[in-house]
């Protein structure tokens, strides 16, 4: 049954909340794995757009175990709420990319620590191999375990231009392989990649609608410095969206409209470092983004899945 919020979307909160009577808060782990799309197998330079030290928090470092990583988050958010609890997010770079005994213990070291309800798993749809599968399905029975997709767009062609390294039907393949497993399984997606508007953002939508997934997040493409995106940029050779935040609310509610219902929603907005980041730069905290955009679809009664 669709799970709408007072908001007009189904919000991730809620989505936890099926799982959890009790406030979890994701940490955010860098276990030290590297990427297939930069090491050459399958492909080299990586994502166009990608510089992980973007998307790392401070207490987050590969030279510290993922057991200190963990206290180290804990005891960043147990000053606000002691009560809380934790999933382990592995986020950095791409986190199945190594030999099966290594991610297990990787991930039950996570497991292991006190608080910690369950891992989030995020990675490409294509670094899925069948025995992780198995082994993740059998996880899922005692612990809560989600992978995390970056499927970006559904549009092998921006794929391309962007140097993903893998296609949309790869994505298809991943997620459903994952859900047959019986593991909880969402998608990342970036909006405003070049040569995309409005129309792709759509299709996209429809598409992972029709997938099995379970969450999607997304955000604006934000040009880094140092990446190659931000070099292509300044050389002329690919035109970006320059949104107001206004404009990009306008496409986060186009978005949701046609995004089927029960999609619980992460995350509409991302804010690298100010000192990373190109453009655009909006000036407003992710909260502060999320209030103005929860503002508009409840001044015009925007309903998740309405034109799905
Ligand atoms: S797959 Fe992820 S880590 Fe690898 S290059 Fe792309 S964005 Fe970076």
């Amino acid at each position: 049954m669709p799970i709408i919020d007072n908001v007009g979307y189904c919000d991730y909160g809620d989505f936890l909340r099926r799982y959890f009577d009790c406030k979890v808060q994701k940490i955010a782990i860098d276990a030290g794995f590297a990427c297939p799309n930069r090491d050459g197998t399958k492909g080299v330079g990586g994502c166009i757009y990608c510089n992980n030290q973007s998307f790392n928090p401070a207490y987050c470092q590969t030279k510290i175990t993922v057991a200190e990583q963990i206290a180290r988050g804990k005891e960043f958010f147990a000053r606000k709420y002691p009560e809380m609890k934790y999933l382990a997010y592995f986020q950095a770079y791409t986190n199945t990319y190594a030999q099966l005994s290594t991610l297990k213990e990787l991930y039950e070291e996570a497991l292991r620590q006190s608080d910690v309800l369950g891992i989030i798993i995020a990675t490409r749809p294509d670094c899925m191999p069948e025995e992780l599968l198995t082994y993740l399905s059998e996880l899922s029975k005692t612990h809560f375990v989600m992978v995390e997709y970056g499927v970006e767009t559904s549009h092998d062609a921006t794929l391309k231009l962007i140097n993903r390294g893998h296609t949309w039907a790869d994505v298809e393949d991943a997620v459903t392989r994952t859900a047959e497993a019986g593991v909880l399984c969402g998608a990342h997606l970036i909006l405003g990649l070049p040569g995309e508007d409005m129309e792709h953002f759509i299709a996209t939508a429809k598409r992972i609608s029709a997938l099995p997934l379970h969450t999607v997040k997304m955000h604006q493409l934000q040009v880094i410095r140092g990446t190659r995106l931000a070099k292509m940029w300044a050389d002329g050779e690919v035109v970006l969206k320059d949104w107001s935040a206004d404009e990009y609310i306008d496409v986060c509610i186009e978005v949701l409209k046609h995004l089927r219902s029960d999609l619980a929603v992460e995350r509409f907005v991302s804010q690298s470092p100010a000192d990373l980041l190109i453009c655009p730069r909006w000036g407003l905290k992710n909260y502060e983004f999320t209030n103005r955009l929860n503002n508009k679809i409840k001044a015009q009664r925007i309903r998740q899945g309405s034109d799905a």
